[in-house]
């Protein structure tokens, strides 16, 4: 410092899109500006990489080996409160920091601006000769707004030589048009819902947090149908009057067309989407124009909390219960969690709306941390459905069926008045597992330790776990024996044949991810809705975020499926699945009917959605949660130890089991083989750290993997804090 000639090279941490635990060091050019939250192009071994400039301290590295950052893109730095977000994420989901940078990173094109495209403007000048074919080119353009050369002379339905001629003679200039926004702005007034009574006064607590400011959380709790997206509508509007953006979190983005309508019904455009279907080039669009705060409300899925926004003022997490928040890849992370803290930091509200709330929000609402918003009733004259058991041991299906006689003539009458009926199972394919009946030979995959799922309409059988696949075979590959093989258990496919020989005139539709992509299941719901079909069989994603008018009829082929897993959550996930579910009957005051069928219809989940009565049953989770200290009353968090080899998983699990430290307030257990021991061959051992509320499960974890051995050879360690599966 003290010599002149000296100049100190400026250093700063870079996030970089790999698993580092910390930032790595760049210099900064001469006459570069950088600063916290810019995004740069730096050299990272051959290659180069997008990264995120963070604040704090630089690691001190040997001159020779700092190099400078190539380029700073021509984007907007990440704003203070994102850049805490990430490190927040990080810290809490014990996740390399920069692995969060690649969530927001990922989107190579966007960091640099979209090129304007060229295009004509009209000069103010008449050509020298009118023809109708010009006069049709002048009349659109006279507006003096600018067009590109085809585009002008397609909506005129001219030639483009028409325009050139235009373009010769001095009446059109050419201009450079900036890339159009992906939607137009919402407008506020466009349509407001008239709002029934309890309605309105719901909107209002909403609106009212939002005018506030500030951060706070309102659980929106209405039964289906109650219009809570409505009601949330007039926050969002709110928000967005005054001049911030807003993320809507929805757990079936891809599917949710119907939301994207009604969101134009009432703000006059469509919402930015945000999910894992978009084309590359418009997640691109997408991500630099919340960026840039041309798109101001973004529908998407979780991941669309990692999106750049600059003015973010509410967050929305609609179906806050649903599974489909948590991520389970790399970063585990929940989005409705992180939606709260991304509120707390950027200090505005939260909104978290479900019919069947999680235990953790009810509990948050129970004790005062959140504000409860109650809906009680349907909107307009719809009833909820009218919701029964059928006791599958009294009234059995034919040998080799699943179809109760009940819920066959249930079906029945509800086809003789031309309403649709809704058969849900979850479950996908034909069969969940096959076998010999000669020898007893079961289809395994060989890489998982699940059975193979038979799909007919493929003719294949499937793992779901990693999607291996092969063909039925005709004999046992194990005793040979030929056409012995047997089903066992329903899948969708089957009902559907079985369906078809019920109701031989019933038009029918199986709706389930595997068979169609995306777009033909937009196709079909939209078909379904203008009732183009009369039995729809399918899986949860039938559960989910779509009405159909003239659905009066809900079978739950087999309710007691997701009750036998041994998961904490079973009971609470079956309640939450089953009311979505039969919530799907009656919208729009149609007498409808829901049927469960069931061999426990003395469960007390089967009695809560039969008797409608959600508080007792929430009274009795809540208490039991309480009583063994599980989530939100204790903490857990696990640790998945994979590895090639049975004993190396084992043995790195063990090791890591003896490196915990000792705490009243912690307790670890296992190391157990994981219920999927095996998967897309490797093979799995579980580690649940439990602790108190209070617990710091996260500084407990790390401390057990400094101590442990370090990840080597094939063995991987992945952390997951308040984990939802235990698989
Ligand atoms: P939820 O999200 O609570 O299940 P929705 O918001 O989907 O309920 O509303 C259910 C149905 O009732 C939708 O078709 C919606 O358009 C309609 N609806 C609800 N409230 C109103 C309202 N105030 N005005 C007009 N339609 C409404
Ligand atoms: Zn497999």
């Amino acid at each position: 410092m003290s010599q002149d000639s000296f100049i100190p090279q400026k250093i700063v941490p870079v996030l970089v899109p790999m698993p580092a635990e910390r930032p790595y060091s760049y210099a900064v050019p001469d006459g570069m500006e950088v600063k916290a939250g810019s995004i740069v192009r730096v050299p990272l071994g051959p290659r180069e990489v997008a990264g995120i400039v963070t604040d704090g301290s630089t690691d001190s590295i040997d001159a020779k080996k700092l190099r400078p950052i190539s380029e700073l893109f021509d984007c907007p730095p990440v704003d203070g409160d994102m850049l805490r977000f990430m490190r927040w994420a990080a810290d809490y989901t014990i996740s390399p920091p920069g692995m969060v940078a690649r969530m927001v990173l990922r989107v190579p094109a966007a960091f640099d601006p979209e090129p304007p495209v060229p295009g004509l403007r009209f000069a103010g000048r008449e050509p020298d000769r009118m023809t109708g074919a010009r006069a049709r080119v002048l009349e659109l353009a006279e507006d003096g707004m600018a067009w590109t050369r085809t585009g002008l002379a397609h909506a005129a339905g001219v030639s483009a030589t028409v325009v050139d001629g235009l373009v010769t003679q001095g009446v059109f200039e050419h201009v450079m048009i900036p890339p159009r926004p992906v939607v137009a702005a919402p407008d506020v007034d466009y349509a407001k819902a008239a709002l029934s009574g309890e309605q309105e006064g719901a909107a209002a607590q909403l609106v009212d947090a939002v005018s506030a400011g500030g951060f706070s959380v309102s659980l929106l709790d209405g039964v289906t149908g109650s219009g809570k997206t409505e009601v949330y509508f007039e926050a969002v509007a709110k928000a967005i009057e005054k001049g911030k953006q807003v993320l809507i979190l929805l757990p079936e983005i891809a599917l949710t067309q119907q939301f994207l309508d009604r969101f134009h019904d009432r703000f006059g455009s469509k919402p930015g989407e945000w999910h894992s279907d978009l084309a590359p080039r418009m997640r691109e669009r997408v991500w630099r124009q919340v960026m840039e705060g041309q798109i101001r409300v973004v529908a998407g899925a979780r991941s669309a909390l990692f999106l750049p926004f600059q003015e973010l003022g509410l967050i929305v997490v609609d179906e806050e219960h649903d599974p489909a928040y948590k991520q389970e890849d790399r970063v585990y992370y929940n989005a409705r969690d992180m939606a709260v803290v991304r509120g707390h930091i950027g200090n505005f509200p939260v909104v978290l709306a479900s019919a069947t709330p999680s235990i953790e929000s009810q509990v948050n609402a129970g004790q005062g941390r959140y504000n409860r918003i109650k809906l009680t009733g349907r909107y307009a004259e719809a009833a909820m459905p009218d919701l029964k058991s059928i006791d599958m041991r009294r009234s059995p299906p034919r040998p080799g069926g699943f179809l109760s006689p009940a819920l066959v003539e249930a079906i029945n009458r509800t086809l003789h008045r031309q309403e649709q009926s809704l058969l849900f199972l979850n479950r996908r394919g034909y069969a969940p597992l096959t076998l010999c009946r000669v020898c007893g030979h079961r289809f395994q995959c060989p890489d998982c330790s699940s059975w193979l799922v038979e799909h007919r309409f493929r003719g294949q059988l499937v793992c779901h776990q990693c999607g291996h696949h092969e063909a039925r075979p005709e004999a046992c590959p194990s005793c040979g024996t030929l056409d012995h093989l047997v089903a066992c258990g329903p899948g969708v496919e089957r009902i559907a044949e079985e369906a078809e020989k019920t109701f031989p005139d019933a038009r029918i539709i199986v709706l389930s991810s595997d068979l169609m992509g995306v777009k033909r299941l937009r196709l079909e719901l939209d078909a379904i809705a203008r009732g183009e079909a009369d039995i729809i069989i399918g899986t949860q994603l039938v559960a989910k975020g779509h009405n159909f008018p003239n659905m009066t009829l809900v079978g739950v082929v087999d309710a007691d499926l997701g009750l036998a897993n041994g998961d904490p959550r079973a009971a609470e996930r079956t309640f939450q699945l089953l009311s979505q579910v039969t919530g799907r009957a009656g919208r729009t005051g149609k007498k409808s009917l829901g049927l469960l069928q069931t061999y426990q219809p003395d469960h007390p989940v089967m009695r809560a959605i039969v008797s409608g009565d959600s508080q007792a049953f929430y009274e009795r989770e809540i208490e039991e949660r309480e009583r063994s200290g599980l989530p939100p009353f204790g903490r857990l968090g696990s640790l998945i130890i994979s590895a090639a080899t049975r004993v190396e998983a084992e043995n790195h699990a063990r090791a890591l089991r003896r490196a915990a430290p000792v705490s009243p307030q912690i307790s670890v257990l296992g190391p157990a083989e994981a219920p999927l021991a095996l998967v897309r061959g490797r093979h799995r051992f579980r580690l649940l750290i439990h602790g108190t509320r209070k617990a710091d499960i996260q500084g407990f974890i790390r401390a057990m993997l400094a101590a442990g051995p370090k990840e080597r050879g094939s063995v991987r360690v992945q952390v997951d804090i308040d984990p939802q599966s235990f698989l």
